[in-house]
């Protein structure tokens, strides 16, 4: 028997003794268990008013306030940028409007997005960190593994089944979450081949990608695949789910090149003022490129928003390593500070590895493992010494570089 005057919690009645632990407020008690699910509860009301309210502040929050987010966690890309921003903000005002029975009343149409830009640009991160803002569901699809049905590979309603996943098959929140769909080019008609008719991996994909796009309600595998026939389909509206295509469209400036050259051959010659910048082509980009490539027109029609990304230069990698929120080198910083070691490494060393990152052309993605191979050592060693400064130069990075695997990369590419 407890004794009498053993506190319990006032919530659930919980004796002290039953309880991992009992917090005592001004005049009650509350339990571990009971401040769980309460703290379930919250963040089950906070994302429930983020997806069906879409919460006062997302409704509130303006094109140039998404931007000075994306801002925070992406460096450089500034068209890009206020693109998404707006296509976002349109997207959701699309969602918040009342359904009207008006049959003249104007339909907004979905804002799905194209983002074109070599690999290791940020579109990934990018579509990423909308989502992040938005607190909805977000799934990242490779469109190689993608195949008409009936084929060998990934049924496009599959793409739905990660988003679920996402939502943790929460059907209402999927309704309303980002997809983001990559290498996008890879699906594009091989012009060079017309006389296909079945061409498994490209325009029959093209086609069955349209009503998801769109909007259609689809019969959705939860568990994906084809691997478990029986399982029961789940169904998923996709009127609102936002996608946004990335890819790298690798050759299409030589189709924007000869686009301009043809321009300037026809009317404005010799008007040379807006003198084309040949080292970014991508800038310039329309739809039409995109159908010239091998995209169907009715895809790019379902893609409205198209926009590009520049292509990283020495000081936007050398920010990337630094300035955003979740920057690597500040992620290393806090990893050391773990052990209570102060990690420094100078601007030499961060111009090395940056100029490493160009020459071994591994773009922004490579900054990651260079920087894991001059610290690998130390972050080995350092937690059982006392040690308990670290500060990398040029010379250290240079010694852990060379003796490194990255090293045999050179040889190889
Ligand atoms: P993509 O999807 O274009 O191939 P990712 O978004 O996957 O490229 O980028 C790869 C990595 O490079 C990201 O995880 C991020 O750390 C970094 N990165 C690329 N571009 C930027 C940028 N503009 N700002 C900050 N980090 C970037």
């Amino acid at each position: 028997m407890a004794k009498k005057e053993e506190l319990e919690c006032s919530f659930c009645g919980r004796k002290k003794s039953e309880t991992n632990l009992l917090i005592a407020g001004l005049d009650a008690h509350i339990c571990d268990r009971c401040i769980e699910q309460a703290h379930g509860i919250v963040l089950d009301e906070i994302t429930e008013t983020a997806v069906n309210g879409l919460s006062a502040e997302l409704a509130l929050k303006k094109p140039v306030e998404i931007k000075k987010f994306l801002d925070e966690y992406i460096i450089g890309q500034h068209q890009a940028k206020k693109v998404m921003a707006v296509a976002v903000y349109n997207h959701y005002k699309r969602l918040l409007q009342k359904p009207s029975k008006d049959k003249e009343a104007i339909e907004i149409e979905k804002s799905n997005i194209m983002l074109v830009g070599e690999t290791g640009t940020g579109k990934t991160l990018l579509a990423k960190t909308i989502a992040r803002m938005l607190n909805v569901p977000f799934a990242i699809v490779d469109a190689t593994v993608l195949t008409e049905a009936g084929y060998v590979g990934e049924d496009v309603e599959t793409i739905l089944t990660r988003l679920l996943q996402a939502a943790d098959y929460n059907v209402q929140k999927a309704e309303k979450g980002i997809v983001f769909i990559d290498e996008i080019d890879k699906i594009a008609r091989k012009s060079d081949n017309p006389s296909i008719t079945r061409d498994v991996s490209g325009e029959g994909v093209q086609q069955a990608l349209l009503k998801l796009l769109e909007g259609t309600v689809v019969n959705v595998p939860p568990k994906g695949g084809r691997k478990h026939p029986d399982q029961k389909f789940v169904e998923v509206n996709t009127k609102n789910i936002l996608f946004i295509a990335g890819g790298a469209f690798d050759g299409i400036e030589r189709v924007i090149s000869k686009r301009l050259n043809m321009q300037a051959v026809g009317y404005s010659a010799s008007k040379n003022e807006d003198k084309v910048d040949e080292d970014n082509l991508l800038q310039y980009i329309v739809p039409k490129d995109l159908k010239d490539f091998g995209l169907i027109p009715e895809i790019i029609g379902r893609l409205p928003v198209l926009t590009y990304m520049n292509p990283l230069d020495s000081d936007t990698l050398r920010a990337i390593l630094t300035e955003p929120k979740n920057a690597i080198i500040k992620q290393y910083e806090k990893l050391f500070e773990m052990d209570d070691i102060k990690f420094s490494i100078d601007e030499k060393a961060l111009k090395y590895i940056v100029g490493k990152a160009i020459e071994y052309k591994l773009g922004a993605r490579g900054l990651r493992s260079l920087c894991e191979a001059v610290l690998t050592d130390a972050m080995f060693e350092m937690p059982s010494t006392n040690e308990k400064t670290l500060k990398i130069t040029q010379k250290y990075a240079e010694d852990k570089l060379t003796n490194s695997t990255l090293n045999k990369l050179k040889a190889v590419s």
